[in-house]
């Protein structure tokens, strides 16, 4: 039977409970558990595909085609644990399933209430990563205590153990303890209150993880254990990384977290295995290279919008030894300033995805300036389509060359879309999703870097290349090394007499972990060193 893992976050939002799941998630993997990973997300809508990134931050994919809350990402960086559809559900997605079992008849008779119905889908869902062959279940739940939306969650979470046995529950309470320069104290009374919500509806924390700007003292420790009712030993210092995520493991571990999970939960756990996770720490903090790449987006100011594709970034720096600066640049100032005046300076130019016409233009412009200065280019998604327009309009001279998406008249529609996507009006959930599988052209640089003609990746889009215009490319002379199996969808584009041009339809970012960089991006990084080196300047 797998024993349950809750955390829950209070006192401010963006504490990073995603982190502190997902590192904690790693170390009990590196004991020898098997770990499942879920995130409880106590927002009305079904998923966050809808939402701005300027709400919710970047839609994470998984395989499977659920687009999910951006922890999902931490989840698959720091764990092993396989993700589907049942690792991230919204009070969207619960009550829509209590809804149509109520119009399918299954409460007849009864008057359907948050509790038990809603409490009760709740923890059939928390049930679901749960199997024989898992040791533990770790379940984040998202928002913060008090917030009106979570309670039905805190509730289900608390009758959870009653159903399971205490035993085989944890409660871990990620809370902030500020320190005021003022006072020139760190102040734990916001912690106090936030424990004592959750003891009134019913949940005393086993282990409170408490982030701090500064260390806690011995007394400060003490004082936490008494007023929130748990030992001295269970409430865990999380200070703040400024250096890497990749460290709040070793925070944890300094501060006991793994064996006291260990312990209360009775795992049988085997010593705990750091070497991997060391020498990532380790290439990290001692580059041999540096390396300054442009991100060119349109929500460039907001660090969450792109998180996989920053962290896919440093993930190939790490392969390469080398310090990735990021230019998180606005695609409208390229716009409005001009690409020279903006990345001028940078060694790569990456163009994400994404969607609506603002800040197209810039894209462009970033992209025709990658291709004729011969900088290294890597173009996702939305950036590989601004790559097929730029080409379009310069290289083969088709004048207004647009995505139907931003130009319902343009006279060259070089990307429509998808033949499967002109009969459906709904936006929720029904773009080409999830992993496809796709091959690539021997010889490209697609296949060079994967090392393999045969690739599966995951996607979201409505649009596509296309395939009337494919023989006037493949004349003007950009390649595409990478299609559909049956060829009949365009997923990789190439300039080959560029010395790295490389779009791609799907989203290799998802796909990258700290210690196994995504083949593209390494190539990626790799071209970009390249230049770096032969301008003369790569070491650190
Ligand atoms: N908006 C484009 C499409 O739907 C690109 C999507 C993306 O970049 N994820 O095809």
């Amino acid at each position: 039977m797998s024993k349950h893992i809750f955390v829950t976050g209070g006192v401010v939002s963006s504490l990073g409970k995603g982190l502190t799941s997902a590192s904690i998630g790693m170390l009990l993997e590196q004991r020898g558990l098997r770990v499942r990973m879920q995130k409880l997300d106590p927002y009305i809508n079904v998923d966050p595909g809808t939402m701005s990134p300027y709400q919710h931050g970047e839609v994470y994919v998984l395989d499977d085609g659920s687009e999910t809350d951006l922890d999902l990402g931490h989840y698959e960086r720091f764990t092993n644990s396989p993700l589907d559809c049942h690792s991230n559900y919204t009070t969207g997605q619960i009550y829509q399933s209590v809804i149509e079992k109520e119009r399918r008849g299954e409460f007849l008779g009864q008057t359907v209430q948050v509790i038990p119905h809603v409490t009760n889908e709740i923890k059939d869902a928390i049930l679901q990563p749960a199997a024989p062959d898992v040791d533990v279940v770790i379940t984040e739940i998202g928002g913060t205590v008090g917030d009106i939306e979570s309670q039905p969650f805190l509730e289900a979470i608390r009758q959870f153990s009653l159903d399971v046995g205490k035993e085989n529950c944890l409660y871990i309470h990620l809370t902030l303890v500020p320190y005021l320069k003022a006072a020139a104290e760190l102040k734990t009374k916001p912690t106090q209150h936030s424990v004592g919500q959750l003891r009134q509806i019913g949940i005393q924390p086993d282990i409170l993880v408490c982030r701090t700007e500064r260390s806690l003292s011995h007394d400060n420790r003490a004082k936490i254990a008494l007023f929130c009712n748990v030992p001295v030993e269970a409430v865990i210092e999380e200070k703040d990384k400024s250096f890497s995520v990749y460290e709040v493991p070793m925070s944890l571990v300094e501060h006991g977290t793994d064996e006291l999970i260990v312990r209360k939960l009775g795992l049988n756990a085997g010593p705990l295995n750091l070497d991997r996770w060391q020498d990532l720490l380790h290439r990290l903090r001692n580059p041999e290279h540096e390396v300054r790449i442009a991100v060119v987006g349109k929500y460039a100011e907001h660090r969450d919008a792109y998180k996989s594709i920053y962290e896919a970034i440093d993930h190939a720096g790490v392969h390469h030894r080398a310090r990735v600066h990021i230019d998180r640049i606005h695609s409208e100032a390229v716009g409005d300033e001009g690409a020279e005046s903006m990345l001028a300076k940078v060694d790569g130019i990456l163009v994400p995805g994404g969607f609506g016409e603002r800040g197209i233009e810039g894209k462009v412009d970033a992209v025709h300036f990658a291709r004729t200065r011969g900088i290294p280019f890597l173009g996702i998604c939305l950036g590989m389509q601004c790559a097929v327009a730029e080409f379009a309009r310069n290289v083969l001279g088709l004048e207004n060359a647009n995505s139907h998406e931003f130009d319902a008249d343009t006279p060259h529609p070089v990307i429509c879309l998808l033949d499967e996507q002109k009969q459906i009006t709904d936006k929720g959930g029904t773009m080409r999703l999830g992993a496809q599988p796709a091959k690539l052209a021997p010889g490209s640089k697609a296949a060079a870097c994967y090392g393999t003609e045969e690739i599966s990746e995951r996607h979201r889009h409505r649009y596509e290349f296309n395939n009337k215009y494919r023989q006037k490319f493949v004349d003007g002379g950009m390649t595409f090394s990478g299609t559909s199996p049956d060829g009949s969808l365009v997923e990789a584009v190439e300039v080959p007499d560029h010395p790295w041009f490389v779009g791609v339809q799907y989203h290799p970012e998802f796909k990258s972990q700290p210690t196994r960089a995504h083949p593209l991006f390494a190539g990626f990084i790799g071209a970009a060193l390249q230049r770096r080196s032969a301008r003369g300047k790569s070491t650190v």
